[in-house]
């Protein structure tokens, strides 16, 4: 990730972007088809969102003949970190390694999985102490 910039990505657009990244790319029309069947969304509704998508710099658009396709310009994997980043910087941060703990509780993960957290752990250093950053008069960590 290069460019690292704040991305806002709706629970409608995370549908949107499933499916273009699972496809690799789509056309308006496959879109609508998918996303019309399982999610009960107008054609409208899809084209919306594709359009906030591509106003959002996350989906780039291509005209071929008569059909318009979309690419994501953002890959999951960068999407994921950067949404993941974002949401853990809006904690405080002394509640984040409760956070991280309960994720790891309640997630179904593989043997594989398992080994890239403690990988991860292992290699962690530890800080003496955490500041808390809420608002001052409202902190009771
Ligand atoms: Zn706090």
């Amino acid at each position: 990730m290069d460019n690292v910039k704040d991305i806002n990505i709706t629970t409608a657009e995370w549908r949107i972007m499933r499916v273009i990244w699972t496809l690799g790319s789509a056309t308006s029309r496959e879109l609508i088809d998918i996303l019309g069947e399982s999610m009960d969304w107008k054609p409208a509704t899809i084209k919306t969102l594709l359009r906030r998508l591509v106003d959002k710099d996350i989906v780039a658009t291509t005209k071929q003949g008569n059909k318009f396709i979309y690419t994501a310009k953002m890959q999951e994997t960068d999407t994921i970190e950067l949404t993941t980043k974002q949401f853990f910087d809006q904690l405080c941060a002394r509640k984040v390694g409760t956070a991280i703990a309960s994720l790891v509780d309640e997630s179904e993960l593989t043997a594989e999985d398992i080994d890239k957290i403690k990988n991860a752990l292992d290699k962690k250093q530890p800080v003496e102490e955490i500041k808390c950053n809420c608002l001052p008069d409202n902190c009771n960590c």
